[in-house]
C-alpha cells in the first residue's frame, strides 16, 4: 500500500484524510494548539527538525507522495516541504483554498505589523491568530488557545470556529467594532465575520496571504485526490 503524507492543520486537510481510503494516508499536525480536531486516520504531531528533519522522515517512512494542506499562512512548512520533497524526489501537491473575493471596504497589508498600525486606537476585532498580536493597542481579539505572548491592551475572546453570521453580528456589536482585522484565509469556517462586517459597514483590514510556493496547487478536496490517484505516481 501506498504512503502519503499530509501536511495538516486544516478543514481541508481533515477532508483529504477522510477521502483516502485506498492509500496509508499520514496526517501530520504541528502541536500549536492544546486540544486540536484529529483527523481521521494515522495521525503524528509535532515539527520534524527542518529540511533535514523532513527528508529523514520521508525516507524512514517510504512516503510515497507529500499533500501540503496547511494554512495559506504556514509558509515555513511549505518551503520546508518544497525543499525536503525536491531532494528526495517525492512527488508534491500543495492544496489551498482560494482566498476571499475582494471587497470595496477592504484595504489589504502584507503583515499583521502593518494591520496592526493601521488600526492604532481604534477598536479593532482582530481574529489573526495567537501569535504577532503585541503591535494592538485597542480592541478585541479572538483566538483558539490564549496569546503568546500575552496583550494586556486587548480584551480575549477564546473560541474556534466554524462561526454564524448572527453571531458575528451580535459580537461586533457588543464590543462596539470599528474595523475587523483578518488574514485571507479564504473557506466558509471563518467567513461569516465579513458578511457581518459587510452587514454593520464595518470596513476590514486584510493581510495579504504569502506568495504562493513554486510546486503544483490544487483549490479542492477532490483535485488532489485525483492528483494523488492518476498524476503523483502514488496511487
Ligand atoms: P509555519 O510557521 O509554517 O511552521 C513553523 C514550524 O512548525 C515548521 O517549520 C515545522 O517545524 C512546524 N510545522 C508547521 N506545520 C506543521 C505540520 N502540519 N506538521 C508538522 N510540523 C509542522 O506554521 P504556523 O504558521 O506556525 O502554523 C502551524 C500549523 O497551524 C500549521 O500546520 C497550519 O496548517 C496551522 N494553522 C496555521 C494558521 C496560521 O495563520 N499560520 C492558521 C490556522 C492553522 P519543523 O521545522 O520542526 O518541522
Amino acid at each position: 500500500m501506498k504512503t502519503v503524507l499530509i501536511l495538516g492543520g486544516t478543514g481541508e486537510a481533515r477532508a483529504l484524510a477522510a477521502a483516502l481510503t485506498d492509500v496509508r494516508a499520514i496526517s501530520s499536525l504541528a502541536g500549536r494548539v492544546a486540544d486540536p480536531k484529529l483527523p481521521e486516520g494515522e495521525v503524528r504531531i509535532g515539527g520534524f527538525g527542518g529540511v533535514e528533519g523532513l527528508i529523514a522522515y520521508l525516507e524512514a517512512e517510504h512516503v510515497d507522495a507529500v499533500v501540503d494542506a496547511t494554512h495559506p499562512f504556514a509558509d515555513r512548512i511549505t518551503a520546508n516541504a518544497l525543499a525536503a520533497t525536491t531532494a528526495t524526489g517525492t512527488p508534491f501537491l500543495v492544496l489551498r483554498r482560494p482566498g476571499w473575493p475582494p471587497e470595496d471596504d477592504w484595504q489589504y497589508v502584507d503583515s499583521v505589523a502593518e494591520a496592526a498600525a493601521l488600526v492604532a486606537g481604534r477598536r479593532a476585532f482582530i481574529t489573526t491568530g495567537r501569535q504577532e498580536l503585541a503591535g494592538f493597542t485597542s480592541g478585541v481579539a479572538r483566538t483558539v488557545d490564549p496569546p503568546d505572548p500575552p496583550n494586556p491592551n486587548l480584551q480575549l475572546i477564546l473560541d474556534r470556529g466554524p462561526y454564524t453570521v448572527d453571531g458575528e453580528v451580535d459580537l461586533m456589536r457588543e464590543h462596539r467594532i470599528e474595523v475587523l482585522v483578518t488574514k485571507d484565509s479564504g473557506g466558509p469556517m471563518t467567513a461569516a465575520k465579513l458578511t457581518a462586517a459587510r452587514h454593520l459597514g464595518i470596513p476590514v483590514v486584510v493581510v495579504r496571504r504569502p506568495p504562493p510556493p513554486r510546486a503544483p496547487i490544487v483549490e479542492t478536496v477532490a483535485e488532489a485526490v485525483d492528483w494523488l490517484t492518476r498524476g503523483s505516481g502514488a496511487g
